[in-house]
């Protein structure tokens, strides 16, 4: 069976045909880093993740670029909050997202930009929509003008007024026509800023893709990606900025888009107090549970996600291991073992993970019945295409029964009487402490702000 693809552009479900059948080019928007990753943050890198593995499964070469937005006034924000050097905040939390989207088994992408690595590279693409009359320079800004190109709203379906309507855009004196959108904007002295044509000054956050993607992928690629709430303006003014500059009529063939995530039914918010951090959610739960409970719904769907959800994904995977475990080592084979049609089928169509959990969910079954490891062997095989079942059997016990039997606070606790110790100069009871952490699974990561921990 062909892979299949729901495709925005087209607002139907297509079969894949990459532009170079033994090379496919794949772009997915990336973080802004400026804080830990929150659970909305993880769905488009579990979901895309998902397509990355069949996609190596099914071409010999495959280019996934995942980009680092590393310079935004979100993260000049709190930068200017922490008192901290803004270089400073964006490693801090880009290891972060890495340690958090490891943990959550999502492979690392091909190549992974940051953003203000590629500075000439945006001025050169902003330098050509200015000569070819999309766009213009107008006190220290550059603006893209958005009637200039003809076919603007074609990813989101709507038209240029409706778009103005539905977005809160920015009316600002420097712009032409509210629709217009900035591709650089002026820095203030104690602002990033890059010397350019039209003065100092950082780019807007679209033209980072445009010009991260043409760097990597070239004009035209296959697959684009991202959250649902990216089509419009984001995805919207890549298409625009990219076809304009380049001459081209289309940026990327296929258009992926996840849907939106909500918490216990509400938009996730910090004041509604239902805004989970990947981190945090790693403090009680594995990994693969988390993974598992992200994959639970199908990619397009709108997910809430609750604390039931993370119990039945983490019951399910209990029985997984369970067989697993019981099927003893067969690893031996495992390169040689074909992954279930069932379940590749039900990827192959559109990422149906949650049909291929189910279908992961039989093969269980047939092994309880049948004790015959080929078909333990078979659900390990299949269970990677999902990133799941990576671990050995009596690690995933393991490290369940620490992630239960020491709660957060617990640690939390063991973390400050270590912190009083050191304070009065107590050192054999600090370390004594932090080995009682050690053991326990804590890795301890002491800085100036204080004692972070996470589970190893
Ligand atoms: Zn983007």
């Amino acid at each position: 069976m062909p892979l299949a693809l729901y495709n925005t552009l087209s607002k139907q479900k297509e079969p894949f045909e990459p532009l170079d059948p033994n090379y496919v080019r794949m772009y997915v928007c990336g973080p802004t880093v400026y804080d830990f990753a929150h659970i909305g943050n993880a769905r488009p890198v579990v979901v895309f993740d998902v397509l990355f593995r069949l996609l190596k499964n099914l071409y010999k070469r495959v280019v996934y670029v995942r980009n680092i937005t590393d310079v935004d006034d979100k993260i000049n924000t709190a930068a200017k909050e922490n008192k901290e050097n803004i270089r400073q905040l964006t490693d801090r939390t880009t290891e972060a997202y890495h340690d958090d989207m490891n943990a959550l088994n999502a492979l690392p992408p091909t190549r992974e930009p940051r953003a203000t690595e590629h500075i000439p590279q945006m001025i050169h693409m902003i330098e050509e929509l200015i000569k070819k009359d999309f766009a213009y320079p107008e006190t220290g800004h550059v603006l893209f003008e958005t009637g200039k190109y003809k076919n603007y709203g074609a990813l989101a379906r709507r038209s240029l007024d409706e778009m103005i309507a539905g977005a809160r855009i920015e009316v600002a004196l420097y712009k032409r026509n509210p629709g217009d959108f900035v591709l650089w904007k002026p820095s203030h002295e104690d602002e990033p800023g890059w010397d350019s044509p039209w003065g100092r000054g950082r780019p807007g956050w679209h033209i980072e893709c445009s010009a991260m993607s043409a760097a990597y992928l070239g004009e035209e690629f296959d697959i684009h990606g991202g959250g649902i709430d990216l089509v419009f303006p984001h995805h919207e003014n890549e298409v625009a900025q990219s076809c304009a500059a380049h001459g081209t009529e289309r940026m990327a063939k296929y258009w992926l888009h996840n849907g939106h995530l909500m918490v216990d039914g509400s938009k996730m918010s910090k004041s509604l107090g239902n805004f989970l951090t990947v981190r945090d959610l790693l403090s009680e739960h594995q990994g693969e549970t988390i993974r598992y409970a992200l994959l639970a719904s199908h990619y397009r769907q709108p997910l809430d996600f609750t604390k039931d959800q993370l119990m039945q994904a983490k019951q399910s995977l209990d029985k997984f291991y369970r067989a697993l475990g019981d099927a003893g080592n067969f690893s031996v084979d495992l390169p040689h073992v074909e992954p279930d049609s069932s379940v590749m089928e039900a990827l192959l169509d559109d990422m149906n993970t949650p049909l291929a959990l189910t279908h992961l969910q039989n093969l269980v079954t047939d092994y309880n019945k049948s004790k015959d490891p080929a078909v333990a062997a078979k659900l390990k095989k299949s269970a990677y295409f999902l990133g799941i079942l990576e671990q050995n059997p009596k690690n995933w016990f393991m490290q369940s029964v620490k992630k239960e039997t020491l709660s957060a606070e617990a640690v939390e606790g063991l973390i400050q009487r270590r912190n009083q110790a050191r304070k009065d100069r107590d050192f054999k009871a600090a370390d004594a402490l932090r080995l009682e952490l050690d053991e326990a699974g804590v890795l301890l990561e002491d800085s100036l702000e204080g004692t972070k921990w996470r589970w190893k």
